[in-house]
């Protein structure tokens, strides 16, 4: 986009476009979506799934959806700036967590970038009009931070398609999409992460089976997804043969940046909820809570300005700011969940429906996960070392 010309117009026209969101989410999160206010979040995603997908065609009829995306795939090509006001407006309004993630956040950049024509023509616009929804199939039983062991294969045909074979695991709201990419092991007898892949398969097929994992809270919100010959077109192949794990980690430097950009703004939310429960349950008062939710403000500060500097430069590729994100949001939600059950005391320890417990509760439960997915901490911290500081490289299997 242009620079302005005259940074006080700017703002007004910032101002004029926060209100235009504000306006369009007040005027259409309402009759049968306003059940989807500030649901679907993290721990949540299971939540009224279909009517999440009217939702995203909701956005999508508004244009609302893949906002930074370039114009000539859909996008509205704004600017990094004007992208915070759209999440920040999203997330005052209690816009729900998007069923459209993946698609929007992971695939779709992966394919503006890496994609043929005939690949963004079939695919973008599926996601921009929330058409078709996205599953990641990286994590393996043996190859999760070591994602270069993935076993699953993959075999060229006569006719050009593909036949894959092997088991995906964690692969989160499977059972909801339609489509998931894979990194598959295309070159027969490579180890590590030459000989990798990566394509994208319909998932209603007979050569694969998805089945449930059932999680401690209840909610089933990933799965194990077995692959049986299923079958991938002869265009299924994104950039060349094997050349999957370079695409894989673009897509995954993507994931620890720019996708969570609206994640954040969710996060405000959550830190508002934490402060209205330490007020109701008396601890408003307490040094010690005090001074955490002192932290926990300033590390949300911390946060946005953090996230601008990194995001300030290419929206789809990062630069080395981008190290220290990952690690950083992650750790602060873990504490803010700890936090949360230790404002709600003895009344966060058994399971309640109450609209002030449930959702923290969640938030404890959930946010244990965050310094997993997406690179474990100390994944993260082995990068920031590495790659950040330069500092000699961990031992690694021979390829
Ligand atoms: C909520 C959630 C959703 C997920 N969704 C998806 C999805 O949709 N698709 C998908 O493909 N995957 C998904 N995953 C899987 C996720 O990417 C993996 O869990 C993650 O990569 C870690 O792999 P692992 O579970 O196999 O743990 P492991 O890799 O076995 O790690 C176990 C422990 O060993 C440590 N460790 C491993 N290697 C090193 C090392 N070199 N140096 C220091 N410590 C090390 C790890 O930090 C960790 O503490 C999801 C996970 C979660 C929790």
């Amino acid at each position: 986009m242009n620079a302005p010309m005259n940074p006080a117009a700017n703002l007004s026209d910032d101002a004029a476009f926060r209100s235009e969101v504000a306006d369009w989410m007040r005027t259409h999160l309402s009759g049968r979506f306003a059940q989807l206010r500030h649901r679907g979040g993290p721990g949540d995603e299971a939540f009224e799934p279909t009517l999440r997908k009217d939702w995203e065609r909701e956005l999508a009829a508004g244009g609302w959806t893949c906002v930074g995306w370039p114009r000539a795939h859909g996008g509205r090509e704004l600017s990094i700036a004007r992208q915070v006001i759209f999440y920040e407006e999203y997330a005052r309004a209690g816009g729900p967590g998007r069923m459209g993630h993946i698609g929007e956040g992971l695939i779709g950049p992966t394919l503006v970038k890496y994609g043929n024509a005939a690949q963004q023509a079939r695919f973008l616009p599926a996601i921009v009009a929330g058409r078709e929804y996205w599953a990641q199939g990286y994590s393996e039983p043996n190859a999760g931070s070591d994602l270069a062991n993935v076993q699953t294969r993959c075999t060229r045909q006569a006719d050009g398609s593909w036949r894959v074979t092997g088991q995906k695991i964690w692969t989160s709201l499977a059972q909801e999409s339609d489509w998931i990419f894979v990194v598959a092991r295309s070159e027969p007898g490579s180890k590590g992460n030459k000989g990798l892949s990566f394509l994208l398969l319909p998932l209603a097929q007979s050569g694969i089976q998805i089945r449930p994992i059932r999680q401690l809270n209840g909610g089933a919100e990933f799965n194990e997804v077995f692959f049986d010959e299923a079958i991938a077109d002869s265009d299924a192949l994104v950039g060349a043969p094997g050349e999957g794990w370079k695409i894989a980690m673009a897509l995954l430097e993507i994931e620890r940046g720019v996708s969570t950009l609206g994640q954040q703004m969710h996060f405000a939310h959550e830190f508002s909820c934490v402060i209205a429960a330490a007020k109701a349950f008396g601890c408003d008062r307490d040094p010690s809570i005090r001074d955490r939710i002192a932290r926990a403000a300033t590390g949300l500060r911390t946060m946005r300005y953090n996230a601008l500097r990194m995001l300030a430069g290419d929206a789809l590729s990062l630069g080395r700011e981008a190290l220290i994100y990952k690690y950083f949001w992650s750790n602060w939600h873990r504490d803010l969940g700890r936090l949360a059950m230790d404002v709600l005391g003895s009344a966060g320890d058994l399971p309640s429906d109450d609209p002030l417990i449930r959702p923290l509760q969640q938030l404890f439960f959930f946010s244990r996960a965050d310094t997993i997915y997406g690179g474990t901490n100390e994944i993260q911290l082995n990068l920031i070392a590495e790659r950040g500081l330069g500092m000699p490289r961990e031992p690694r299997p021979a390829a």
